[in-house]
């Protein structure tokens, strides 16, 4: 993999970054995606050397140029974060081959799905059903076909995993009345487990507890010591975040199998 390659596949990373902030921004508000950007303050329709990803945000230092209104930092932080994962997905799954192409597509869109819920559920705090349904349809339809994208039969436990690992998630929803999880959790993890199977998908939820626990307490001891109020991070992020991880650095980053190996046999 030539590293002008993978300059490029990061561009193209942040041009679509760019353009899932106005979907996730847009969604559920009635906006379409045809009218111009505007900016959020004074109404400036914004010219095409105001939309570079990174770049415009950063010689305008996150201000816009009429008003000096302040820009979201969502906007550069999804664009890098959109980068880097095309960057990896290209180095990881190349599409070196039609077959493989079909690969290097199919994780460039779970991403695109997986950043606009990623945007919406720290926005909002819900994670949207068409999204995530879309997400658990296609990484489901996916175990069908075969790596020569012939039609293949997927084993039981590759069918299982989706469900067997939301389970839980289901229950702590049902048994908190949604206080501890939303139901929302629960469908990601349906597809997170289809997409990586039952062994590195428990890595993925693992990692996801770890680091969401990890940033709860440095955000509640360190960032906001002063502040009573409760600070609710939504876990969803979390989940994408452990299983983009485990797909992308293997399942090296934390292997759990000897513990099950241990346990059951
Ligand atoms: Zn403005």
């Amino acid at each position: 993999m030539s590293s002008f390659f993978l300059i490029f596949s990061f561009i193209l990373g942040t041009l679509i970054g760019s353009f899932l902030n106005v979907v996730a921004l847009r969604y559920n508000t009635g906006m379409t995606l045809n009218g111009r950007s505007k900016c959020f303050s004074c109404g400036k329709n914004l010219t095409w050397h105001e939309l570079i990803p990174v770049f415009s945000f950063l010689f305008q230092k996150g201000k816009c140029k009429k008003c000096k209104g302040k820009i979201s930092w969502q906007y550069p932080t999804i664009e890098i974060i959109a980068g880097i994962l095309f960057a990896m997905i290209f180095f990881v799954f190349p599409p070196t081959t039609i077959e493989a192409s079909f690969n290097t597509l199919f994780y460039i869109f779970i991403t695109c799905l997986l950043l606009i819920i990623t945007i919406y559920d720290v926005k909002h705090k819900i994670i949207p059903d068409p999204l995530v349904y879309t997400f658990s349809a296609i990484a489901l339809a996916k175990l069908f076909i075969a790596p020569d994208l012939s039609f293949a039969m997927p084993s039981v436990l590759a069918i299982l995993s989706g469900p067997i690992l939301a389970l839980p998630f289901a229950l702590m929803f049902l048994f908190s009345k949604g206080t501890w999880m939303g139901l929302g959790d629960a469908k990601l993890v349906l597809g997170i487990g289809w997409v990586l199977g039952f062994f590195m998908g428990i890595s993925a939820i693992v990692l996801a507890f770890w680091i969401g626990a990890l940033v709860s307490v440095t955000w509640m001891y360190i960032v906001f010591r002063k502040m009573k109020s409760r600070y609710e991070i939504p876990f969803g992020p979390y989940l994408i975040l452990g299983m983009y991880l485990v797909l992308l650095f293997g399942i090296q980053v934390i292997d759990l199998r000897p513990f099950f190996d241990y346990i059951f046999f």
